[in-house]
């Protein structure tokens, strides 16, 4: 290891942890059923990049569910703690989904747009200065 990367994060516990060799992809603000039930709150801060630039340290658990795309969406977990970690989809298999509250510096955090807008809950204020979708956009080519 000799290149600093770009980010180091855990869960709450500690047994997880992990590093990201280089910046974002994209980032947005999820409102979607999942992402609200998955998390407990009303909105996900997601932070998207490439798989193999994401090292993994310790066992998660995941549960997986369809997406409106059609797609499969997986969700991991910390097995102790429960930190809801990292979501990765069947199709788009060399991308990462990092949730951004787990990751130990995440001041560089800058949403691209928010999604499921139409799921949003009324008491959960978001930057109306953003790209918002009601559900969500095509992925970029
Ligand atoms: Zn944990
Ligand atoms: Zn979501």
């Amino acid at each position: 290891m000799t290149d600093k990367p770009f980010a180091t994060g855990r869960c709450l516990c500690g047994k997880v942890s992990y590093s990201i060799a280089s910046k974002p992809l994209r980032m947005a603000q999820c409102h979607c059923d999942y992402c609200q039930r998955s998390s407990g709150t009303g909105h996900m801060s997601l932070a998207f990049f490439l798989k193999d630039d994401v090292t993994i340290e310790g066992e998660t658990s995941s549960y997986t569910t369809d997406a409106d795309s059609g797609d499969e969406v997986t969700r991991h977990f910390c097995t102790e703690c429960g930190s809801r970690l990292f979501g990765t989809n069947n199709v788009l298999t060399n991308i990462i989904g990092v949730s951004v509250g787990c990751i130990d510096d995440n001041s560089w955090f800058k949403p691209g747009a928010i999604v499921y807008n139409k799921r949003k809950p009324v008491w959960d204020f978001m930057d109306e200065s953003l790209p918002t979708f009601e559900t969500m956009p095509p992925p970029p080519k």
